[in-house]
């Protein structure tokens, strides 16, 4: 008996596999700490997530990952999506005026 129904995507699975160590993981501050502060309603605080944030010593690999994995949602690095759109623009201007 197989586990696996699908013809699994090696290809895929080895791009997911490089995309990102995600050993990062293990020493996030928010490990514990309730979800629904990083993914709050729209208009709700976010404060007490990036107050979580600021002492996380994996903040800029957070923040990292969110921005190449285009996490659209919640706290990431401290950074709410606005302020991820922000960074994400700052650093194609900045990418375009080296390239020119
Ligand atoms: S930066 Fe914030 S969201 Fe990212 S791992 Fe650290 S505490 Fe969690």
């Amino acid at each position: 008996m197989s586990f696996i129904s699908q013809p699994v995507d090696l290809e895929g699975l080895r791009h997911a596999l490089a995309f990102d160590d995600l050993a990062w993981h293990d020493r996030a501050n928010c490990q514990g700490a309730n979800a629904d502060l990083f993914f709050p309603e729209r208009g709700a605080s976010t404060r007490a997530a990036k107050a979580i944030c600021r002492e996380c010593q994996v903040r800029g690999e957070c923040l990292d990952f969110a921005l190449r994995s285009g996490e659209k949602f919640g706290i990431w690095g401290g950074l709410s999506e606005r302020e991820r759109r922000r960074v994400r623009r700052e650093r194609q201007v900045a990418a375009a005026r080296r390239a020119s």
